[in-house]
Order: C-alpha cells, then sequence, then structure tokens
C-alpha cells in the first residue's frame, strides 16, 4: 500500500550543467514549482556543484543528491569522495550502482554492497540502481538478474537500514534511448522488486521502500508509469535537465 512510502521523483544530471546553470535551473525551478507537493523532489548533480545546488534549492523544499560516493571512510584514494563527505555538506541522497558507472566505470555488485554500506552508515539514503540489458531481456533472465542485483546490493544491510534505500529499476535498453518499458512491463519488475525485498525482510519493510523507475521518463509517459501502484516515482535523466519538462513530470507524479 502506498500509504507507508515516499513517492520521489528524482533527477539525474549525469555529467550536465555547471554551478551557474545549477542556480539557473533553481530559479527556473522555483517559478514552476506547484504550492502542493505530494512527492519528495531530488535532484542528483555532479559532486562539485553539490554546494552550489544545495544553495540554490534551499527554499525549494528540494533535496539535492550525489551520483557517487566512494566506500572507504577517507585516506589515499585520490579523486574519491567519501559518504561522511557528502553527509557534512547536507546531501541526503546518493545514487549507487548506476548502470553507466557499472558499464563504464568498473562497478560491480561487489562494490555497489560495499557503496549502499557505506552511504547507510553515514545517513544518507543510497538509491540504488538495477536493471537487465537487451540482451538480458530477450535470454528471459530479467527477474534471475534483478534478484541478484537486489540482493547483493543488500547484502549485510540489516532491516531497520533496508527500509531507508531507494531502489530504481532502470533497464539498461531504455536509458537514454527514447525507448521507455511499458508501464506494464516498468511494473512487472518493481513489483518483483518488493517481492524480493518481502522475501529478504518480511511484508512491512518492504511496503515502506520506495521503488523508482527510471529510463527515459518523460512528461508524455510518466502519468502511465506513475499510476502503477509498485512504482513509486522516477529516476528522471535526460527529461531532468529542463526545469519545465521535470515539473511536468512531478506534477504526473501529484
Ligand atoms: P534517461 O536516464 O531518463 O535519460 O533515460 C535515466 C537514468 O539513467 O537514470
Amino acid at each position: 500500500n502506498r500509504r507507508y512510502r515516499k513517492t520521489i521523483i528524482a533527477g539525474n544530471w549525469k555529467m550536465n550543467k555547471t554551478a551557474s546553470e545549477t542556480k539557473k535551473f533553481a530559479e527556473e525551478l522555483k517559478r514552476l514549482l506547484p504550492r502542493t507537493k505530494w512527492c519528495d523532489i531530488v535532484v542528483c548533480v555532479p559532486a562539485v556543484n553539490i554546494p552550489a545546488a544545495l544553495k540554490a534549492f534551499k527554499d525549494l523544499r528540494v533535496s539535492v543528491g550525489a551520483q557517487n560516493v566512494f566506500y572507504e571512510k577517507s585516506g589515499a584514494y585520490t579523486g574519491e569522495v567519501s559518504a561522511d563527505m557528502l553527509k557534512d555538506l547536507g546531501v541526503k541522497y546518493v545514487i549507487v550502482g548506476h548502470s553507466e558507472r557499472r558499464q563504464m566505470f568498473g562497478e560491480t555488485d561487489f562494490s555497489v554492497n560495499k557503496k549502499v554500506i557505506a552511504a547507510l552508515e553515514a545517513d544518507l539514503h543510497p538509491i540504488i540502481c538495477v536493471g537487465e540489458t537487451l540482451d538480458q531481456r530477450e535470454l528471459g533472465v530479467t527477474m534471475e538478474l534483478i534478484a541478484l542485483q537486489v540482493k547483493s546490493a543488500l547484502a549485510g544491510v540489516p532491516a531497520e537500514k533496508a527500509r531507508r534505500c531507494v531502489i530504481a529499476y532502470e533497464p539498461v535498453w531504455a536509458i537514454g534511448t527514447g525507448k521507455t518499458a511499458t508501464a506494464q512491463q516498468a511494473a512487472e519488475v518493481c513489483t518483483f522488486i518488493r517481492a524480493t525485498i518481502r522475501h529478504l525482510y518480511g511484508a512491512r519493510i518492504a511496503r515502506s521502500v520506495t521503488v523508482q523507475y527510471g529510463g527515459s521518463m518523460k512528461p508524455s509517459n510518466a502519468r502511465e508509469l506513475l499510476a502503477e501502484l509498485d512504482i513509486d516515482g522516477g529516476l528522471i535523466g535526460g527529461a531532468s535537465l529542463e526545469a519545465e519538462q521535470f515539473i511536468e513530470i512531478i506534477n504526473a507524479a501529484n
């Protein structure tokens, strides 16, 4: 039942927008943002722009998220950012295991798990991305793969922390391709993700975890996707870069 969990519309800006563009976006968003919102809004920005985003979104009730985090607490890890650093700035969410990081930056189920644990330890909410490639879908192994990714990501995570996780179902073939999963395809996997969490932690935790859909979500398909009972929001790439489109998706969740 939906009343046990939050609907979260999260933008994933990827490697887009400078600090000044972040400020401009926030001004546009402020102009367009509806007064009553039934969903939580998050914008995940490049790490260097987190301070600018925190400042710009401050009175908008928009949370700022990071797109990645390293799992060690501190030390000789040139170029990396720790969960404590994010938390200390005022970041609330962090995307973990996005398929682009899995494909291009060597992220594995093992490192994803360590990052989830580090994020939770710092009191951040990890947005854990899972999803199958087109090959995997065509081979008919989607559900096995999703179960494996969810279980690996949450390995060693106790129930009271698991409820603070967000899971984003992002079929790799739908990301940035303009191809969206049908509402039915997306809902089928999101329902399965909740069932997987139920097996791991029981019904009470399963009904309180937010499960998002991501992959070419846009104003024209958001309403249909978000109408599904097991889809509690979206992780939005391309369409989150334009304030107008992002607002339309937020409105679709209301
Ligand atoms: P997209 O990206 O909306 O541009 O498909 C989604 C994502 O990668 O999170």
